[in-house]
């Protein structure tokens, strides 16, 4: 496959796409394609306090800011989060996300992104310990832990984001068991994975 140029940086929230699926990443954030399903629709309606940029004091020394563009010149990332709390000079990043808590690490990669932005600006860089995910639909409060792993895996999401970014064209439909995926994917009209897989299967002489 060959390559287009590289981007100069990616967003926070490609991550979470990329984790989901790289198809997905290269449609919406490469060639800007977006259609919009129930389940994005209702996310966005979800959303909208977290959308508007403002503080508030939460009590004693606790702080919180809604909507805070992040950015990183390092990783070449940038962003917004939905809520930052500060909380004794600690500060925590914290998502919202519409549906329940689901069985892949995607929504943890992007909230440690953050968690990265934001340590480049802590004096001496301190690290944030942890993070919280705000499941809309299940009302449930997840803590993350930022361990040395999930740094890693976010760090490693970052570098292929960059390479998936600078491919010629998109990567092919996700395959079994990931496939599970694409029934509620509100790119599915456009990618057509069944379709693309069977034309696949019938150049490799497959089927018939
Ligand atoms: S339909 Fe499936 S393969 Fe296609 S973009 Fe969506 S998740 Fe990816």
């Amino acid at each position: 496959m060959t390559t287009r140029m590289v981007p100069d940086s990616v967003s926070i929230s490609s991550l979470n796409t990329l984790e989901y699926c790289p198809r997905r990443f290269y449609y919406q954030f490469v060639q800007c394609d977006m259609l919009v399903n129930e389940f994005v629709l209702e996310g966005t309606l979800q959303h909208q306090r977290v959308h508007q940029p403002g503080k508030q004091s939460m009590g004693e020394g606790e702080m919180q800011t809604t909507h805070l563009y992040l950015y990183s010149e390092t990783l070449h990332l940038s962003g917004f989060a939905d809520v930052i709390e500060e909380q004794g000079g600690m500060l925590i990043p914290i998502e919202y996300k519409h549906g329940r808590q689901g069985q892949w690490l995607n929504d943890y990669v992007q909230l440690c992104a953050q968690a990265l932005c934001l340590e480049e600006r802590q004096p001496g860089n301190a690290l944030i310990s942890h993070g919280y995910i705000y499941y809309l639909g299940s009302r449930r409060r997840v803590q993350v832990n930022f361990t040395p792993e999930l740094r890693e895996k976010t760090l490693s999401t970052i570098a292929r984001a960059f390479s998936v970014a600078a491919l010629d064209k998109a990567p092919p439909p996700l395959d079994a068991p990931l496939d599970v995926r694409c029934p509620n994917c509100s790119l599915q009209p456009l990618c057509m994975p069944d379709e693309v897989k069977l034309l696949q299967a019938r150049k490799r002489g497959n089927l018939q």
